[in-house]
């Protein structure tokens, strides 16, 4: 079998890396815990040896159930932690097509993924595997609240020391569910800019591996397999339009890198689908240049929103964002508060999905963009669910129904229904 000839000693694959390569300059690095062109600054992106690949439909067919199913598009070689990380579930949204009126609608939902419950575990899998061959014995993170969830947990797994920083004024939930790990959480007074600030300047002073920062061009790779895993659930035929919502950028352009890649191995045939980006309103620095049609973003200084894990002023992968929006055909948009919290409620409601406030971000804009007509009903659409409504419980108390409280008595639990419950009477 072709697999055979890229294994590796203990059977596990080679990695294909080739280099490092500026996204500006082309300048290429060998393979360190870099980010940054030494020359003019531009992000650093991993290049593989794709004429070394051999991967086909079939060969993927008798692999296991996880994102490392695409390892010869990973800079990963050997052991890694966790196993069962990655694909998440994609389905057809029949109850959502009716309601939108739409004729074809997917739902990929990584508010499953284990092991933190966000696409965030898809980044940080390869990240902290990357720590860990470089050696490092700590690893960190800025964090609007998923990925340090997601920090802290697989740090725990490889027994590396985590140093968790975020804005002091997240979800509480999101906060538990990382100290629950007994790594060391910090909450800066400040928004996440300043929180990424401080950790840029950290990492200068000290050896330790920022899995968004210093090791971010790992980091992101990971993010592809979300874009293979459409894909391949799709049998290789894209969908017309996926609505992809944005924080720091990374994951739009990585879907759009992931369908390219698919393609120059021949797996699909050629990339038609639009890229739409989604933020919300009260921070959306990519969309508002989308929309401007402007090359570079303006960060927002005072992000305001109920969308938390979504609010970064200054995305450090904007302008990529922007541009694979532009160069795939697709549009932005930033729905307002109010139509997030609505949009979670239509998830929950229509398709039985409890998802995050990035989740009725995303949904949001897709209405936005329906109605708009800049996506049409008649074609096949796919919205990017990331994240776990559980985390968010805050963002939404006041607007679910309240519980009824009744005696223990079924005299009580008539009286609240009155005639009603009569007509399920056995
Ligand atoms: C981090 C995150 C994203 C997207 O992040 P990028 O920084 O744009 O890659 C989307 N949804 C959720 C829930 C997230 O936590
Ligand atoms: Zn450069």
């Amino acid at each position: 079998m072709g697999e055979t000839k890229n294994r590796g000693r203990n059977g596990n694959q080679k990695s294909f890396v080739k280099c490092l390569r500026c996204k500006e300059c082309k300048r290429t690095y060998e393979i360190a815990p870099v980010h940054i062109c030494d020359v003019c600054f531009g992000p650093l992106e991993i290049e593989y040896d794709y004429d070394a690949i051999n991967l086909k439909k079939n060969m993927l067919k008798s692999r296991k159930a996880n994102m490392w199913r695409y390892r010869e598009l990973l800079p990963v070689e050997g052991e890694v932690l966790p196993r069962d990380v990655g694909f998440t579930p994609l389905f057809r949204a029949r109850n959502l097509e009716r309601y939108l009126a739409c004729k074809e609608i997917w739902i990929k939902n990584d508010g499953v993924n284990f092991p933190t419950l966000s696409f965030k575990d898809r980044v940080v899998a390869v990240a902290v595997k990357k720590a860990k061959d470089f050696n490092f014995s700590a690893v960190a993170c800025a964090s609007t609240g998923n990925l340090a969830n997601s920090v802290a947990s697989i740090a725990s797994m490889y027994g590396m020391r985590a140093f968790i920083l975020i804005p002091y004024d997240l979800e509480p939930t999101k906060i538990l569910a990382s100290s629950i790990y007994g790594v060391d959480v910090i909450g800066v007074k400040g928004i996440y800019d300043d929180v990424n600030r401080l950790c840029s300047e950290i990492a200068e002073k000290y050896r330790i591996a920022f899995v968004n920062i210093n090791i971010r061009p790992f980091y992101s790779e990971g993010s592809k397999t979300y874009g293979f895993e459409i894909a391949e659930q799709m049998n290789f035929r894209l969908p017309d339009h996926i609505v992809v919502p944005m924080a720091g950028g990374s994951l739009i352009t990585k879907i759009w890198k992931a369908f390219q890649e698919f393609k120059r191995l021949g797996l699909i045939k050629s990339v038609e689908t639009r890229l739409h980006g989604a933020q919300p309103e009260g921070c959306a620095p990519i969309v508002n240049a989308v929309k401007k049609e402007l090359a570079i973003f303006t960060p927002v200084k005072e992000p305001k929103t109920i969308a938390k894990s979504l609010a970064i002023g200054n995305p450090p992968d904007g302008y990529y964002a922007a541009k694979v929006i532009r160069e795939s055909g697709g549009w932005a948009e930033a729905p307002s508060d109010k139509e997030i919290i609505e949009a979670i409620k239509i998830l929950a409601e229509k398709e039985g999905i409890f998802t995050e406030t990035a989740g009725g971000v995303t949904l949001g804009a897709l209405i936005r963009l329906i109605e708009s007509g800049k996506i049409s009903r008649s074609e096949s659409i796919l919205i990017s669910l990331t994240g776990n409504g559980l985390k968010t419980q805050e963002a939404l108390s006041e607007y679910v129904p309240k519980v009824k409280i009744i005696q223990p008595s079924i005299e009580s639990f008539e009286e609240i229904y009155g005639d009603e419950i009569r007509k399920f009477r056995v």
